[in-house]
């Protein structure tokens, strides 16, 4: 069964069209394939095919498949994509290559801290709560510029990205062009926006990382 394989393929060749109608490199879009929920043996064949770039929402869930696979393709970049409790912020510098999901002020002070011990820092996304959804994780639009002076000039911290989750029910078109705004007007240049549903439409309104799960590995159950 090559069904992961030949998703993966699909979605990759899908990036690469939407690249192509914005007149945009593919080489300048990353895919971040989630692998939530699923298994080191349906990671594997993704990682034959050279795949490196992978996303997880739990530190916990992933501290338990990925040490090994990283032990064993030291090159994988694993991003942090779902909300940060700041007593797992050691665990989460130790493991992950960036972290998508900075938005608020205790994360920041915490980050500063474990990143200053453990002498690396993952590189840093902000999140941006773009629906104002009152359930969802990210800061509120805006407050964002001043949040993101505050992780620079009172925390020191780098923050090359910002990562939008449109409310599920809505176009995410509005979405993803505030959040394009936000990120140039405060001097950061990557944006990680659009998952299975809508990583064309994000790629088209200058996406650089997008999340996809499903797409390439199947439903959730
Ligand atoms: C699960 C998840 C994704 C991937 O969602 P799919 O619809 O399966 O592509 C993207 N971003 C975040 C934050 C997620 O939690």
């Amino acid at each position: 069964m090559n069904t992961i394989i030949e998703r993966y393929h699909d979605v990759t060749a899908r990036i690469e069209a939407a690249a192509r109608k914005s007149n945009r490199a593919a080489s300048d879009i990353t895919l971040v394939a989630v692998s939530k929920t699923y298994s080191a043996d349906d990671i594997a064949p993704v990682l034959q095919l050279g795949h490196r770039v992978f996303g997880e929402n739990r530190v916990q869930e992933s501290q338990g498949k990925w040490p090994s696979l990283k032990h064993d393709h030291a090159d994988i970049c694993l991003h942090l994509i779902g909300p940060l409790q700041t007593n797992k912020v050691r665990e989460a510098v130790a493991l992950f290559d960036a972290i998508e999901t900075l938005d608020r002020e205790k994360l920041a002070r915490t980050l500063a801290k474990e990143t200053q011990s453990a002498g690396k820092c993952p590189e840093l996304f902000v999140q941006v709560n773009t629906g104002n959804e009152p359930q969802k994780a990210g800061i509120v639009p805006e407050q964002a510029d001043a949040f993101v002076k505050l992780c620079t000039g009172t925390y020191g911290l780098t923050v090359t990205g910002m990562m939008c989750i449109p409310p599920f029910d809505e176009d995410p078109t509005p979405h993803f062009i505030q959040l394009a705004a936000i990120a140039e007007r405060n001097g950061v240049s990557k944006l990680s926006m659009g998952m299975s549903g809508d990583f064309e439409i994000a790629i088209e309104l200058g996406a650089t990382h997008v999340r996809v799960g499903s797409a390439i590995f199947g439903a959730r159950t």
